[in-house]
């Protein structure tokens, strides 16, 4: 077990000034991997003055400047993906087989695709007598979930400090480790004292300071909702900019032209990406009412072939939840669907000897089921039937979440005219590809704002236009 006993403020290691830990669970084992220190209001306080005295200097340097720091972080990222990987697929739950391309592979895109940006964006225009300059927007405070640690770290960090801005970071105390072995490798990489600053801690004590110090300009938060709308009660009273990364009902649309077979394999597989732990998860199966038998017989020959076992066995397709917390949490969804009547279709053995382990279950259910409704955040499947493209579109828009949706249909015109009645941020069709680049985030209860790509790069920056009289000679 490893105990890690500082916070990195300032350019260094402090100690902790307080000697409660968290401890941070193997999910496959229960075993405690590591021990994180619990880190104060105080420390909170003084990562933030850190980040403000570094600001000016970090924002004054050159792009080309900032952006060789973060080519350092990026080979030091890359050093010590192995390791990364492993690391979160004991925390998280992950499969090693995804965590390598997804929770590593992911993030160090997001650094790469963060200096690119920086490099090639056009940083000034000219609007008549006017020169707009893109400016950063300060310090950023970055409060993060356990899903997909890294990445969502990555997803804030990297074009933050790309843009000029100065950071205190907040990981989650459930994942925490792998912040700490970045903290480690921005330190190698000599970012300038104060530019990076990462406090450990619960959300309440050390989130909370972040989310309302008058010297952070910016919150940048990914997890719940309930915990977002705190994060933005907090930030209104000093007009900060607030974006928030929220949850998600996402549905998967099934048209009856659509290839059933795939349609059913790649919901699911959307559905079950890192054991149902996914704010995008496809969770809602909408197919139409003659086609309901067969999509579910499909989908539970699907769900069978997905291997359940140690995160870090690479014949593992669906590894165990986060912690007990969240096992437990899911066991009382799949209760609740058996006590509100939701009809079983797959209804897995959830006895396991260790780890914090959920089967797959499925359920045909209405919109009235509590898992219908709710973010389950395991390896849950919900199918519901439709009758007509006009009931479709009103069942997966009768949610108070808009992440993310898919649609499938034979005919792509078909699926992008109803893709385009769906409130959602993303919305795939037939199956396609995540794309890094393109805006990531929430309409409705999911979130503020967005992330990835040029768009979340922009969340950093502000306007600043200087006015030139018409016969200056700067103008
Ligand atoms: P939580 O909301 O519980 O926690 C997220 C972060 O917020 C943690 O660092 C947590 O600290 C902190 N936090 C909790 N309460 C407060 C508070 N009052 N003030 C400030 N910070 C606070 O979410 P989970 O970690 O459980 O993550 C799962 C959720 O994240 C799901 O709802 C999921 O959908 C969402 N998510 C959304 C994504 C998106 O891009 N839309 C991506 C990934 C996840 P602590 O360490 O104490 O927990």
């Amino acid at each position: 077990m490893k105990i890690y006993d500082r916070h990195y403020i300032g350019g260094g290691w402090v100690e902790a000034a307080s000697s409660a830990r968290f401890e941070v669970h193997d999910s496959s084992t229960e075993e405690v991997m590591a021990q994180v220190p619990q880190g104060t209001a105080q420390e909170a306080e003084q990562a933030v003055h850190a980040a403000r005295t570094a600001f000016p200097k970090w924002a004054a340097l050159s792009v080309e400047e900032r952006c060789r720091y973060i080519d350092r972080v990026i080979e030091g990222l890359n050093k010590r993906q192995k390791e990364m990987a492993t690391v979160i697929s004991r925390e998280v739950g992950t499969p090693i087989r995804v965590s390598t391309p997804v929770q590593v592979g992911g993030p160090i895109y997001q650094w790469k695709a963060a200096a690119k940006i920086a490099r090639s964006f056009s940083w000034e225009a000219k609007v008549g007598n006017s020169t707009v300059h893109r400016v950063p927007i300060g310090v950023v405070g970055c409060i993060t979930p356990w899903n997909f640690p890294l990445n969502q770290i990555s997803l804030k960090v990297a074009p933050a400090l790309a843009a000029g801005c100065t950071v205190v970071l907040k990981p989650s105390e459930i994942a925490p480790v792998n912040a700490m072995i970045l903290a480690e490798v921005i330190h190698e990489a000599g970012l300038p004292a104060g530019v990076f600053n990462m406090v450990l801690g619960s959300g309440t004590e050390v989130g909370e300071v972040l989310a309302s110090h008058p010297e952070v300009d910016m919150v940048s938060f990914t997890g719940s909702t309930r915990a977002g709308t705190r994060v933005a009660e907090l930030a209104a009273p000093g007009v900060k900019r607030v974006t928030l990364e929220l949850g998600g009902k996402s549905p998967s649309v099934i048209l009856p032209d659509a290839d059933l077979a795939s349609a059913v394999k790649g919901t699911l597989s959307m559905c079950m990406l890192n054991n149902g732990q996914t704010c995008s998860a496809h969770t809602r199966m909408l197919v139409h009412e003659s086609q309901f038998d067969l999509a579910a017989d499909l989908a539970a020959k699907s769900v069978a072939r997905l291997t359940v076992g140690p995160s870090l066995e690479e014949s593992t397709r669906l590894g165990p939840l986060v912690s007990a917390v969240q096992r437990d949490k899911v066991l009382g969804y799949i209760q609740s669907a058996l006590d509100e009547g939701a009809q079983p279709i797959v209804m897995g053995d959830q006895s396991f000897d260790r780890g914090y382990f959920v089967a797959p279950a499925i359920f045909g259910v209405n919109s009235g089921h509590t898992i219908a409704n709710e973010e389950v955040f395991g390896p849950v499947l919900s199918i519901l039937q439709y009758k007509d493209e006009d009931e479709a579109v009103a069942l997966a828009n009768a949610t108070q979440y808009g992440l993310a949706a898919g649609v499938w249909s034979g005919d792509q015109s078909r699926a992008t005219s109803i893709a385009r009645r769906i409130r959602a941020g993303q919305v795939d069709i037939n199956g396609a590809p995540f794309n890094m680049k393109a805006p990531f985030g929430g309409f409705k209860r999911s979130g503020l704002g967005r992330e990835a790509g040029v768009y979340g790069f922009e969340e950093f920056l502000e306007y600043q236009s200087l006015q030139y009289a018409p016969d200056s000679s700067d103008a």
